[in-house]
């Protein structure tokens, strides 16, 4: 900064000493139009969405959607405005709110093992990146995450913890040991971390669900609902850039519905469900984790931006393109990056993805469907 005053001091005297000895020159060309306002928060609800119909169905609405986002969007957005706050805090804050939400598929509300109950994963990553020398990684580039947990009412606060344990270079955590960690007396209080039983997760939408897939008497029952259209993804996730232009990208989910118990998808993996680096963005993923997983798509985002030079937006649209499509899609991401440019991805035959930002203002945009652009919430 000192360095850029310094330049500053040093072009103003070099103008106004050209002003004193050249003519008159014409006036200043007229500014470029304002460009839009920062983003500084981008969230989603999971791929693959319900019709209007469908939600209709199952007594809901779009608007209890939207309504839903919205909250997150503006939980995620105090948390970064408050004193103290920063992206980390933000991404934690929204999180929370999507997981305590029974309409997305992460803490309550979220899908269920083929053995009927709820095993949740979850991560959380910062893009520090100032590093010592050039090209060097910050020490401090930091990430947790936790998988399997079964008690943990907020994953995304567990894998907080992870990140944030002292004296340690743990990054993932997984079942009973998980939930020792994020349960020991002095984690719980500092990340308020609540552990409820595994019923406190059931919804009747979900029960309802493992329920029909069981009782299908013809279909062979499925591990894992990739190639089920009906079933969706619905995983959360949020991406936030603070004043420091720091970037955190987490990311929250039940997993695939009918999951082999024990089976652990891309959402705790960093590199493939969440990752993000603060010399190009941070990205959170929702799909068939293990099509994530063995193309290391959050990773991928930013290889793109890093090597190939490429925006954000065009990288990931290279890189939702690169990914090998199924019927009903394969999934989406979201990302953001540390000038405030956001994208979603989408696989080209999804229907939609439950999504939004907030701006540095603090207005708020969400979509749901493919064909719509995000709206403005008041
Ligand atoms: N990606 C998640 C998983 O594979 C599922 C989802 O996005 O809904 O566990």
């Amino acid at each position: 900064m000192r360095l850029l005053l310094g330049f500053a001091c040093i072009a103003s005297t070099i103008a106004v000493a050209f002003a004193i000895a050249m003519p008159a020159q014409p006036a200043d060309p007229p500014k470029p139009a304002e460009v839009g306002s920062k983003t500084v928060l981008v969230i989603h609800g999971g791929a693959g969405v319900m019709s209007e119909a469908e939600m209709k169905a199952a007594g809901l609405t779009r608007q209890d959607f939207e309504a839903a986002l919205a909250k997150a969007l503006r939980a995620g957005y105090a948390a970064l405005r408050t004193d103290g706050g920063n992206s980390t805090l933000a991404v934690e804050a929204a999180v929370r709110v999507l997981e305590d939400c029974e309409l997305f598929n992460a803490g309550r509300g979220a899908a269920f093992t083929s053995d009927g109950r709820v095993e949740l994963d979850a991560s959380i990553m910062e893009g520090k990146m100032e590093g010592r020398g050039e090209g060097k990684r910050d020490p401090r580039k930091r990430a947790g995450a936790v998988a399997g947990v079964c008690h943990i009412k907020n994953p995304i606060s567990a894998a907080r913890a992870v990140m944030e344990m002292e004296g340690s270079q743990n990054v993932l955590l997984i079942g009973e040991g998980a939930e020792l960690h994020a349960l020991s007396e002095a984690v719980r209080a500092k990340y308020s971390i609540e552990r409820v039983s595994n019923l406190a997760f059931w919804t009747d939408r979900r029960v309802k669900q493992i329920r029909d897939l069981h009782a299908k008497p013809t279909a062979p029952m499925k591990l894992g609902a990739a190639t089920i259209p009906e079933l969706k993804f619905g995983t959360v996730g949020a991406v936030a850039l603070d004043t420091k232009k720091n970037l955190t990208a987490g990311t929250s989910t039940g997993g695939l519905t009918n999951k082999r118990p024990g089976r652990i998808g891309d959402a705790p993996i960093i590199g493939a469900g969440t990752y993000a680096d603060d010399r190009a963005c941070g990205v959170s993923c929702t799909g068939t984790g293990e099509v994530f997983i063995r193309h290391a798509v959050a990773h991928d985002v930013i290889a793109r931006m890093l090597y190939a030079k490429l925006g954000v937006a065009d990288s990931v649209r290279e890189t939702m393109a690169a990914i090998p499509d199924e019927p009903g899609g394969v999934g989406g991401l979201i990302a953001l990056d540390a000038n405030g440019r956001h994208a979603f991805g989408m696989s080209k035959n999804l229907d939609g993805m439950y999504r939004g930002y907030a701006n540095e203002k603090g207005e708020v945009f969400v979509g749901i469907f493919a064909s719509e652009a995000e709206t403005s919430v008041k």
